[in-house]
């Protein structure tokens, strides 16, 4: 039984399907839970536990709403167990293009919602007492060319004149910051910070049985049909009714929704781990607990762990197949950056899928009755799909107000089939503009 007197749904637990990583590693095992299995009636039923899924049903059962969750395998299992933890807010579009985008009223509304999304995730990781390694320790915004140390120069005023104590870095300060002297300079975002984010996935769903909901592993959704006023929510052994469903499944998306997989390009993102940092590594590395992202195409981004150790990802490929010779590009830019780690050894390799819309915008949808999506959360989803999980289980709440996220219709992407090839090149052609400096 859990604190609110609620039977939770715990039994043996199957052997574990997370894949090798060096959270894998180091996270404390997730609650036990078993599969659906019979017919059972809920008010909200929610497909996916990573952050998204999980943090809307925290929301739901904090406030008295009956959830489910199901995942296809375990909570975090998908990018919310395997990503560089770096926690961020905002979206990687700024105030002007969401106005563009959606007007100036409603552009303004998601960019102030949007912005709070760092904030958010450090107030619930400590309302909930979710033990995930968290610091604020700032992000590094690294400008690999004169041009995009220009537009860093214009961010960083713009983010001055909201208040924020942004601060500007010469290449002298990010080699000491950071220990590389390959960029032009930085912005540190002192908003940001960084964290396990297995043992946050995991701690979530802890807080989400703790709070009154019910989690099944091992129970992919294979069909959502609506029959009256009910959605019925198909799995391999069971069924889920409820009046309402939301889709949280993003990189992981499959055919559940018509055409839903089509608005996303899935794009995996490699990751290397190394040993611990030795002393005097540790005293140059990212001595002051920053992580750092850079402004190529091909983003490479990093953190420095609780144990020491420095992840770096990026060196994306639109192939869904997890090569070595993506990890061996990987470690030869790593010591690219710092020379110094040229004899550490790189302990832990693993792969994980971004999910990268169009107009690079995270998205929600609504297409029935009753269903809510969010998808599309283009590598930047820490911190966003813990805030949308809000968002998403406040309009369930109160439906006749609008989500403080604007709504918009599925677009599939023209010649979504023809992905794998058209990509290729285009990566490609990014990793030369990239090496050009441009
Ligand atoms: C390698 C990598 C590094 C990243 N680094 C960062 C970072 O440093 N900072 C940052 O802000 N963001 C980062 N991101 C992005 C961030 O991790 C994601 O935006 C976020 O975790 C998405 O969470 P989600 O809950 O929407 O989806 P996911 O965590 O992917 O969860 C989707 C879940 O849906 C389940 N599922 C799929 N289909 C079904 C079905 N039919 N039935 C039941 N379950 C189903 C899957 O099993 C999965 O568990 C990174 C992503 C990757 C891959």
């Amino acid at each position: 039984m859990n604190d609110a007197g609620i039977q939770l749904r715990a039994t043996s637990a199957p052997a574990a399907v997370m894949p090798p990583s060096l959270w894998a590693a180091t996270a404390p095992p997730g609650p036990r839970l078993e599969r659906l299995t019979g017919s059972r009636r809920v008010e909200v039923a929610v497909i996916g536990a990573g952050y998204t899924g999980l943090s809307t049903a925290l929301h739901l059962a904090t406030a008295g709403i009956e959830c489910a969750v199901i995942d296809r395998h375990e909570p975090g299992w998908g990018a919310s167990g395997r990503n560089g933890g770096q926690v961020l807010p905002g979206l990687r579009l700024q105030r002007a293009e969401l106005r563009g985008i959606f007007g100036t009223e409603v552009g303004d509304r998601t960019y102030e919602t949007v912005e709070t999304a760092a904030d958010f995730l450090f107030a619930l990781v400590e309302g909930h007492g979710i033990d995930c390694d968290l610091i604020r320790g700032g992000s590094i915004r690294l400008a690999h060319t004169a041009r995009a140390m220009a537009l860093l120069r214009e961010s960083h005023a713009t983010l001055i004149a909201e208040g924020v104590a942004s601060r500007l870095l010469d290449a002298a300060a990010v080699a000491r910051e950071v220990g590389t002297r390959v960029y032009v300079g930085g912005r540190l975002d002192p908003r940001s910070g960084t964290l396990h984010p297995l043992k946050y996935a995991r701690g979530l769903a802890q807080a989400v049985l703790r709070a009154g909901a019910a989690l099944y592993r091992d129970s992919p959704a294979t069909a959502l049909r609506r029959g009256g006023e009910r959605w019925r929510v198909t799995t391999a052994d069971g069924e889920l009714l409820a009046s309402r469903v939301v889709i949280a499944t993003n990189g992981y998306t499959d055919g559940l929704w018509p055409g839903l997989a089509q608005t996303m390009l899935p794009l995996n993102s490699f990751q290397i781990a190394t040993a611990p940092l030795t002393e005097a590594q540790r005293a140059t590395i990212l001595p002051g607990g920053a992580c750092f992202s850079d402004t190529r195409r091909l983003i490479l981004y990093a953190q420095r762990t609780r144990d020491h150790r420095l992840v770096l990802g990026g060196r994306a490929s639109f192939t869904l197949a997890d090569r070595a010779a993506d990890y061996e590009v990987l470690r030869r830019v790593l010591t690219g950056l710092v020379p110094e780690l040229r004899d550490t050894p790189i302990e832990y390799r693993w792969v994980g899928r971004v999910a990268l819309t169009r107009d690079y915008l995270p998205h929600l949808h609504a297409p029935a009755p009753g269903l809510l999506i969010a998808a599309g959360f283009n590598g930047k989803g820490v911190a966003m799909t813990s805030l949308m999980g809000k968002i998403l289980a406040d309009h369930i709440r109160a439906p006749g107000e609008p989500p403080a996220y604007p709504v918009t219709d599925i677009k599939p992407y023209p010649f979504h089939a023809l992905r794998q090839p058209v990509l290729h090149l285009a990566m490609y052609c990014q990793t030369l503009m990239d090496r050009l400096g441009r």
